[in-house]
């Protein structure tokens, strides 16, 4: 089979490499559609997103995965073969609080699928059956994968920030983060202002139902929001660009009292905690994938609002044309980069 290897910054290879077989408990998944997230960057760019994960350089990438169940391990009971499934990325010790309420994510010993271990840019991969997550009848592949990192951290961020048919919501950033953040607070309801540099993701962002689109080079992004939400602020935030300017204009921007969710990966803003957070009493919270056992409402939300989570992926491409894919989806020309098998 052909699996993607970055062995080098910059260099995306397609290795032939063994079909890999199940161990116990373990399932083999034949991929139908894998998509590309801004951390597989970190790793075309020579960075590492964990620490402790070793010699990336000849592990699979592809973290956002969705395909049939091909093959099954000894003790397999909870998948069978020909389950259509998206995969969970984490692996952990199976036994601590964080990994018993379904956050495993959280575990000390946390493994994540295409980092620390073979992933889904590959013809095949093989996977915990506690990964295995189930695809609801009529979910395409696409959407599939993207329920996974941008559905469910997008889903459980509005959750936890309170979205609602009530609220106004501010999204600094529309990526590919920040666009499935207008499909999941539309579809609770929500007023919706996008803020963002860039005309073209600003305008999808309108064509996915986001109410009012601010151009931040243009307007002072701030102002603005004030302005339509009447000077109050809006009752929530989502940060989803890493830049200084979206930290604080989401800070400033929020309403005293309220939530501030950041999704964004960055090591480098400067905030003023006294005026910015204490004074408002803001919420402020780190949001990260989601809680395992949320995937049945979470793809139930997807399918009974049909949310079109698919829209976020701009541009597909097949294995072979891996290079190629890395380097449309680093130039940031494209929203989500979806590799596809047919
Ligand atoms: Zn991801
Ligand atoms: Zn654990």
């Amino acid at each position: 089979m052909q699996a993607v290897k970055i062995p080098r910054e910059k260099t995306v290879e397609l290795h032939e490499t063994a079909v890999p077989e199940p161990g116990k408990g373990w399932v083999r998944i034949k991929m139908k559609a894998s998509a590309l997230c801004r951390s597989d960057l970190f790793r075309y760019h020579g960075e590492k997103v964990f620490d402790d994960t070793g010699d990336e350089s000849y592990i699979t990438p592809g973290h956002e995965p969705c395909g049939i169940v091909d093959k099954l391990g000894e003790n397999v009971t909870k998948v069978k073969k020909g389950d259509r499934v998206a995969v969970y990325l984490a692996l952990g010790c199976g036994v601590c609080e964080h990994c018993l309420s379904g956050n495993t994510v959280l575990c000390s010993s946390f493994r994540c699928i295409g980092f620390a271990l073979d992933g889904a840019h590959a013809d095949y991969m093989v996977v915990p059956q506690e990964c295995c997550l189930p695809l609801p009848d009529g979910m395409d592949y696409i959407t599939g994968a993207l329920s996974t990192d941008v559905g469910g951290t997008l889903y459980t961020a509005c959750k936890r920030i309170g979205v609602n048919a009530n609220k106004t919501v501010a999204i600094f950033g529309v990526g590919p983060m920040g666009m499935g953040g207008v499909l999941m607070a539309k579809a609770f309801g929500a007023s919706v202002i996008v803020s963002d540099i860039n005309e073209e993701r600003l305008a999808l962002a309108q064509k996915l139902g986001a109410d009012y689109v601010v151009n931040s080079v243009e307007t002072d992004t701030v102002q603005e929001i004030k302005r339509i939400t009447g000077g109050k602020g809006a009752d929530a935030s989502i940060v989803c660009s890493g830049a200084n300017a979206a930290y604080n204009g989401a800070l400033d921007c929020t309403k005293k009292g309220g939530s501030v969710a950041c999704i964004a990966e960055t090591h480098n803003v400067t905030i003023d905690p006294s005026r910015q957070l204490i004074n408002k009493r803001l919420n402020v919270m780190g949001c990260w994938y989601f809680n395992i056992c949320d995937w049945e409402e979470l793809t139930h939300f997807i399918m009974t609002r049909k949310i079109p989570l698919n829209k976020i992926s701009t541009k597909t491409y097949r294995l072979e044309q891996a290079e190629e894919a890395f380097y449309r989806f680093d130039s940031g020309m494209e929203q989500k980069v979806v590799f596809v098998w047919d």
